[in-house]
C-alpha cells in the first residue's frame, strides 16, 4: 500500500464517506486529492480505510484546498470507480435531506441513488473489441505485402480478415469477424501488431426492451386536458408548482402527463415518472417508449442486474431524457430535471418498507424543489392525506370529470350477497353477476373478475347478516388468530373469544372467510362451461414477462375473462372489456388498518374502470354483504368528494391521519422475553422523555394520545418473536419536535433486539 503524503504546499482534500453502513463510520473522512486525478464532488473513489488501509469504495461529498499543516495527517484518494460523477449536485443535496428526514446513515442516503449492483464492483460495462483498417492504411499495397511472389497468400486467415474488413469499411467486433472466419483471433492480433488494423473498445447497452412499439402521434387534447397542460405549462416555466391531478378513471390522464413531458424536452428539460409496479402495467411504458423512442429508461426490480446498470449509465450520460420507474426511480440520476409525474400517487407501494423508509412522493417534491422542477400527482382516487393537502393549498387541484375518448362512466349495480344466501345461493356468485357474465360473453365481449387477497380471510362476520367484529376502542375489525382461537385489535392489543353465534342476530353464520382466485376460476367453468379464462396472481405470475404475455394474450381475445387479485386493478386499457364483477367487496373493508374504507374505495374505483373505456357502455357489478355500507356506496355512485368528506370526518372523530402520526418500533428476537421485556422498557422510558418533552415546552400532555407496548399482530415470523410500541401523536405544531426526540431516544437507548422505527408505517404487521 502506497500512501502519499505530501508535504508542504497547497493542494486539494475531499471529505469522503466511506461505503460502510455503520454508525461509527457515518462521518466524512478527510482524504488528499493527488494532483492527476480528475475528481469532484459525486464522485465514487477508493480510499484507503482503516488501520490495515484495507481499499474500500467512498463518495466524495466536498471538497476543499487544505491548510499545508493539516496535510501530514492524511491518507490520499487512490483512485476513482468511474471516468464521471456518479451524484449530481442535487442528488447530493436529496442526500442530506434524505438523512434528515428519515434519519437515516449518510450512506443509506447515497446508496439509493446507484444501483446495488454498481458497489463493490459487481457487474462490469459489457465492452466489444471492435476493429478495423488503421486510417493511414493504403489497402492496395498492404494487401500486395500479404501476398507472395506467386500471388498466393502467405497467411491465408490473415488475407481473409484484411478482406472482410477492406470490403466493410468499417469496424467490425471480434466475434463477429471470427464467426464468418473460424479462428480468426490469431490472426487479428498479427495484423494489429503489423499496424494494419486499429481495435476500438466500445461500450454496449443491455436493454429490457423487446421490439419497439410503434411510433404514436400526440392525440387532440380534450378541452380539460388541454387547460390542464396549460397551467402545468406555466409552472414549468417558472420552475416551480406541486399539482394533484385529479382525473376520473379513463380521463386520459397518461395524455396530459405525455403531452407535459414534450413540452419539458422541448425547452431542453429531462422528466421522471414514477408508476406503482412497472411489472404490472407495461402498457404505460409502451406508450411513453411509442412517444419518445430510444430516449425512455426503465428502471424496476424485474430487470437484471447489468440491465439495471445499463440502464442507469444510460441516464446518467445523458443519453435519455424521460426515466420511468417504480419508486425508486425517482432518484434517477437526469440532469436538467424539469418534471416529476407520480402516477396514481395513492399507492402504497411509494412507501419504502426499508432502510431509509422513505415516501418516493414526499422525495419527490423535495427535489423537484431543489431542482426547480414541476410536480404532478395523477390519480383518479387521490389518497386522503394528499386530497387533504390540496385543499389546504400545499398542492394545486386540477380535476378531470370526463373520459377522455368521450366513452360514458360505467354503470355500477350492488348485489346483495346476505339475501342471494340466506337465498340457498351458497356459490361465490350471485345472480346479477352471473347474468351479466352470459349476456357478456354472448355479446363476445370480455369481463374482469377481481378477487381482494390482501389479509383474506382473517376478519371474522356473519354471513347471515353481515356483522363484523370490530374493536371498541380503535374501529377497526379484529383479526382471528387461529392458533390462540382468539380475535384481537392490531391496533391495541384488544382481545375476545370467538362466540358461537353472531352477537347481532343470534345465528350461527359466523365465520372468517375469503375466496381465492383459484376457487373464483373453478366455479366460474363449472357454471358457464367452455367459458374461456385467465388467472393472474402471485402463483401465475413469477416469471419476468408473465405478465406482460398474459395481459397480451387477454388483449388479443384469447380469453374472455381475466381473474385476477389487486395487481389487474390499475392501469389496464381494454376497450373490449365492458362487465367487471368485484367478488367480496367486504372484505376489503375489514382489513385491520385505518386505512382500510380508503383501499377499498380506491380498489373498487380502479376495477371498475377498467369497464367500457370504448364504444361499448360498461357494466359493474359490486358483490358485497353490506351492501348498505357508506364507503360500498360511495363507490358505486362514483362520488369521490362524497367519500373524501365522510373519511375525513371518520378521520378527525378518532384522530387518525391526517389529523395524527403513527410511530412504530419494532423489537424482535430469538426468545420472546427479549422483545417483550425491550419493548416494554423502551416504552416505559420513553413515554416519560415524551412527556417531558411536552412539558418543557408547555403543551397538553394528551397530544401524545397513546403510547403502548404489545405483541406485534404477526407475533412470531421466520422463527423471531416480534413486539411493538406503538406511539400515536396528535398532529399539531410539536409532532416534528417529538419525532426528532423519538429517535433521539431510540438512538441513545439502541438495545440488541431492535429492529425497525418507522413514522407513518405502511401497515402495522
Ligand atoms: P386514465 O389514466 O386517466 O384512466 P388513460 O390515460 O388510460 O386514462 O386514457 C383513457 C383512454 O382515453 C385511452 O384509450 C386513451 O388513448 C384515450 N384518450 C386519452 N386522451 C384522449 C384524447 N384527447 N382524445 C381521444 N382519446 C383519448
Ligand atoms: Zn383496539
Amino acid at each position: 500500500m502506497r500512501i502519499r503524503i505530501v508535504k508542504g504546499g497547497w493542494g486539494m482534500v475531499a471529505d469522503v464517506y466511506v461505503d460502510i453502513a455503520h454508525s461509527e463510520v457515518d462521518q466524512p473522512f478527510t482524504y488528499l486529492v493527488p494532483p492527476e486525478l480528475k475528481i469532484a464532488p459525486g464522485q465514487r473513489v477508493t480510499v484507503p480505510f482503516g488501520r490495515g488501509n484495507a481499499l474500500k469504495e467512498g463518495f466524495v461529498l466536498s471538497m476543499s484546498e487544505h491548510a499545508p499543516e493539516g496535510a501530514a495527517r492524511f491518507k490520499s484518494i487512490a483512485g476513482t470507480l468511474e471516468p464521471y460523477t456518479a451524484l449530481l449536485p442535487d442528488q447530493l443535496k436529496l442526500c442530506e435531506w434524505l438523512k434528515q428526514t428519515y434519519h437515516c446513515l449518510t450512506v443509506d442516503a447515497l446508496r439509493l441513488m446507484i444501483p446495488a449492483q454498481m458497489r463493490g464492483g459487481r457487474v462490469k460495462e459489457n465492452r466489444v473489441r471492435m476493429v478495423g483498417l488503421a486510417e493511414n492504411c493504403d489497402a492496395e499495397r498492404v494487401r500486395a505485402t500479404l501476398l507472395n511472389r506467386a500471388g498466393q497468400a502467405k497467411a491465408p486467415r490473415q488475407l481473409e480478415v484484411f478482406d472482410l474488413l477492406a470490403a466493410s469499411k468499417n469496424f467490425l467486433s471480434v466475434s463477429d469477424i471470427e464467426s464468418f472466419i473460424p479462428g480468426a483471433g490469431g490472426a487479428i492480433h498479427k495484423l494489429i501488431e503489423k499496424g494494419v488494423l486499429v481495435e476500438m473498445g466500445s461500450v454496449t447497452f443491455r436493454s429490457p426492451f423487446p421490439q419497439p412499439p410503434p411510433a404514436s402521434e400526440p392525440l387532440v387534447l380534450t378541452r380539460e386536458q388541454e387547460d390542464a397542460c396549460s397551467r402545468i405549462l406555466k409552472a414549468q416555466q417558472c420552475g416551480t408548482g406541486a399539482f394533484l391531478l385529479h382525473g376520473v378513471t379513463g380521463s386520459g390522464k397518461t395524455e396530459v402527463y405525455l403531452c407535459s413531458i414534450a413540452r419539458a424536452i422541448e425547452r431542453g428539460r429531462t422528466a421522471i415518472v414514477l408508476v406503482p409496479e412497472i411489472s404490472l402495467t407495461p402498457q404505460i411504458v409502451d406508450s411513453f417508449r411509442a412517444r419518445f423512442g430510444e430516449r425512455v429508461a426503465v428502471l424496476h426490480s424485474r430487470l437484471s442486474a447489468g440491465e439495471r446498470y445499463d440502464e442507469w449509465r444510460r441516464i446518467r450520460t445523458g443519453r435519455v431524457d424521460v426515466v420511468i420507474g417504480a419508486r425508486s426511480a425517482v432518484f434517477a440520476p437526469l440532469e436538467r430535471l424539469g418534471l416529476i409525474v407520480v402516477d396514481e400517487e395513492h399507492e402504497p407501494s411509494y412507501l419504502s418498507e426499508q432502510i431509509p423508509a422513505y415516501n418516493a412522493v414526499e422525495v419527490a417534491l423535495k427535489r423537484c424543489q431543489i431542482t426547480g422542477s414541476t410536480l404532478v400527482l395523477g390519480s383518479a382516487t387521490p389518497s386522503i392525506a394528499s386530497y387533504y393537502r390540496a385543499q389546504r393549498g400545499r398542492y394545486e387541484l386540477i380535476e378531470l370529470n370526463e373520459r377522455a375518448s368521450g366513452a360514458r362512466m360505467p354503470e355500477i349495480e350492488i348485489s346483495d350477497m346476505r339475501r342471494e344466501f340466506l337465498a340457498g345461493n351458497n356459490s361465490i356468485f350471485g345472480e346479477t353477476l352471473l347474468q351479466r357474465l352470459r349476456a357478456c360473453l354472448e355479446a363476445g365481449e370480455q369481463a374482469i373478475l377481481f378477487v381482494n387477497r390482501r389479509g383474506y380471510s382473517t376478519f371474522v362476520s356473519c354471513r347471515g347478516c353481515g356483522y363484523v367484529f370490530e374493536c371498541g376502542d380503535c374501529d377497526v375489525s379484529m383479526t382471528y388468530h387461529k392458533a390462540d382461537g382468539v380475535l384481537r385489535c392490531h391496533y391495541c392489543g384488544r382481545e375476545r373469544f370467538l362466540p358461537e353465534v353472531c352477537p347481532s342476530c343470534g345465528k350461527k353464520y359466523i365465520k372468517y372467510f375469503g375466496v381465492g382466485t383459484q376457487q373464483v376460476e373453478e366455479q366460474l367453468k363449472k357454471l358457464l362451461p367452455g367459458v374461456n379464462t385467465l388467472r393472474m396472481d402471485m402463483d401465475t405470475t413469477r416469471t419476468k414477462d408473465a405478465h406482460r404475455t398474459m395481459l397480451e394474450a387477454f388483449a388479443k381475445g384469447e380469453a374472455q375473462v381475466l381473474v385476477g387479485t389487486q395487481m389487474i386493478a390499475k392501469g389496464l386499457d381494454f376497450p373490449n372489456v365492458t362487465l367487471v364483477g368485484v367478488i367480496a367487496a367486504d372484505s376489503l373493508l375489514h382489513l385491520p388498518d385505518y386505512r382500510s374504507y380508503e383501499r377499498t374505495f380506491q380498489l373498487i374505483t380502479q376495477v371498475s374502470g377498467r369497464a367500457g373505456r370504448a364504444k361499448h357502455p360498461g357494466h359493474v357489478v359490486i358483490q358485497a354483504y353490506t351492501p348498505e355500507h357508506p364507503v360500498i356506496q360511495f363507490a358505486a355512485g362514483q362520488d369521490y368528494k362524497g367519500f373524501y368528506a365522510y373519511e375525513l370526518a371518520n378521520r378527525r372523530a378518532a384522530l387518525f391521519p391526517p389529523f395524527s402520526i403513527f410511530v412504530r418500533v419494532l423489537f424482535t428476537g430469538a426468545n420472546e422475553a427479549g422483545p417483550m421485556q425491550e419493548a416494554e422498557r423502551f416504552r416505559e422510558g420513553l413515554e416519560k422523555a415524551l412527556l417531558a418533552h411536552l412539558e418543557k415546552r408547555g403543551a397538553d400532555p394528551a397530544e401524545l394520545l397513546f403510547i403502548l407496548a404489545a405483541p406485534a399482530p404477526i407475533k412470531r415470523r421466520q422463527a423471531m418473536y416480534r413486539y411493538h410500541v406503538l406511539i400515536k401523536l396528535l398532529r399539531t405544531g410539536n409532532t416534528a419536535g417529538l419525532i426528532s426526540e423519538i429517535y433521539r431516544f431510540a438512538d441513545a437507548n439502541r438495545s440488541p433486539c431492535f429492529t425497525a422505527l418507522l413514522v407513518n408505517p405502511q401497515d402495522m404487521f
